[in-house]
């Protein structure tokens, strides 16, 4: 079956993904979706579950399409981090997913 977004339980937005530079997410419009690390590096901030706060949980896609960080921007679908982001979910929830 091919790897597509569409049939994918947003896998890549369990990871961490730093903002940075110019490629950072309009801060006076998203702080609320952010976070620093232990060593002040802003980064989109993750819920309980594991997914990031900008996931829209209905469609299960990102929730600020047109203002993500560069590496949601970069994510190849069917690359190495796409598949194992796709792994790490399906070992951690189980078979079916994503
Ligand atoms: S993990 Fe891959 S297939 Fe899933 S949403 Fe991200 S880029 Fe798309
Ligand atoms: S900013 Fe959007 S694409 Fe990036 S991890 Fe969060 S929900 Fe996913």
């Amino acid at each position: 079956m091919p790897i597509t977004c569409d049939t994918c339980a947003a896998a890549c937005c369990r990871l961490e993904v730093p903002c940075v530079g110019a490629d950072d997410i309009p801060a006076h419009l998203f702080a609320h979706l952010t976070e620093h690390d232990a060593a002040g590096h802003r980064r989109m901030r993750r819920l309980d579950d594991g997914w990031c706060a900008a996931l829209d949980r209905n469609a299960m896609n990102c929730g600020i399409y047109p203002y993500r960080p560069l590496p949601c921007r970069e994510m190849a679908v069917g690359g190495d981090e796409c598949l194992a982001a796709r792994r790490a979910l399906a070992d951690e929830v189980g078979p079916g997913l994503p």
